[in-house]
């Protein structure tokens, strides 16, 4: 078994993945596992590692825009501007891929999916080894994507040889994903942006990505505990509708009068989500490890970052 160390040597970190190897890095959104974006084996190694199928593409990590350049082409206009305004940061664009991104990285599409990530320590990181880094989230397919070194720990614990220590994530949920058909800007995945800011930036509605087109990766069930999960409006008629079970509530900003206050956690106490979402993943980690029959989480208000939010929950409840 291959022993696993957590810490901060960037220098070891940059050997390991100059090497063909798979490390865990701390990204604003999530860790990330990443390995070299151009090598196809290193590739192979985070799927196989994440049991994740092979039509999920990566995301590739990348230092700044003109390694987005080197990469990619025909760079539309409004995804020029999106990466102006919110890159680094939470912010993945789908471009047109150049030949030396793998099919592997893609899922053999002929765009990829390319991020600049604002960590100071992933940053020297992309510097030290000059490497595009594909990174998908630390976990297992389906599982709560981890938001600490810790989470991560206990998910791969003798399967990579280092974690990269960087705290506690900023986000605490994935990136906002667009993409650009026929030069139409798509929403892909709903994320640590909010949408108003994406439209904002390049003045137009965002389309929803066309129900024709394979939009790999969005699998109904995701980012879900071991624990059942409800997502639900009215948490207090399935707590009674439940009752007899052990439950654990994830609620909003009120706590409800059906459990006692030990069974719950309240993600925000305001109307801004900004706290929730960066709460989110680590509940649901706590939650799980508390032997709960059921956790019954209450949908956020549908606006703002309450999309990414309830985007979560709702697959996270998916069986
Ligand atoms: P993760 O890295 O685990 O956050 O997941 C990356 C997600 O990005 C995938 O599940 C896909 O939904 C999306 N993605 C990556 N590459 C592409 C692409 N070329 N086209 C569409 N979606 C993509
Ligand atoms: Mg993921």
């Amino acid at each position: 078994m291959i022993k696993t160390v957590i810490g901060t040597d960037i220098d070891y970190a940059a050997e390991l993945l100059c090497n063909g190897e798979v490390v865990a890095i701390p990204t604003e959104t999530v860790y990330g596992l990443a390995a070299n974006a151009l090598n196809p084996d290193s590739v192979q190694k985070i799927y196989n590692l994440k049991n994740r199928p092979a039509d999920n593409p990566l995301i590739v990590h990348v230092a700044d825009i003109e390694q987005v350049y080197k990469y990619t082409y025909d760079i539309p206009e409004q995804a020029l501007k999106l990466l102006e305004k919110f890159s680094p940061g939470p912010l993945t664009v789908l471009l047109n891929k150049k030949d030396i991104i793998p099919g592997t990285v893609t899922a053999w599409q002929d765009t990829v999916a390319i991020r600049i990530p604002k960590h100071t320590l992933t940053q020297v990181l992309l510097d030290i080894t000059g490497l595009p880094l594909a990174a998908p989230s630390a976990n297992p397919f389906t599982y709560i994507s981890p938001t600490t070194s810790m989470h991560v720990f206990k998910m791969f614990d003798g399967k990579i040889r280092y974690i990269l220590e960087g705290g506690a994530c900023d986000a605490g949920i994935e990136s906002t994903i667009i993409g650009f058909p026929n030069n139409n800007p798509t929403l892909y995945r709903a994320g640590a942006i909010d949408i108003a800011d994406i439209e904002k930036t390049i003045g137009v509605k965002l389309n929803m990505p066309d129900k024709v087109t394979r939009t790999p990766g969005m699998h109904k069930k995701h980012y879900s505990p071991f624990t059942p999960v409800l997502t639900v409006d009215d948490i207090d008629f399935e707590i009674k509708r439940n009752s007899g079970l052990n439950i654990g509530v994830v609620t909003y900003n009120a706590y409800t009068d059906e459990l006692p206050i030990d069974n719950q956690v309240m993600l925000g106490t305001t109307d801004d989500m900004t706290v929730a979402m960066n709460k989110l993943y680590a509940t649901l980690h706590d939650m799980d490890s508390k032997r709960y029959d059921l956790i019954i989480a209450k949908r956020f208000p549908a606006n703002g970052l309450g999309v990414a939010i309830n985007d979560r929950l709702d697959r996270a409840s998916k069986q």
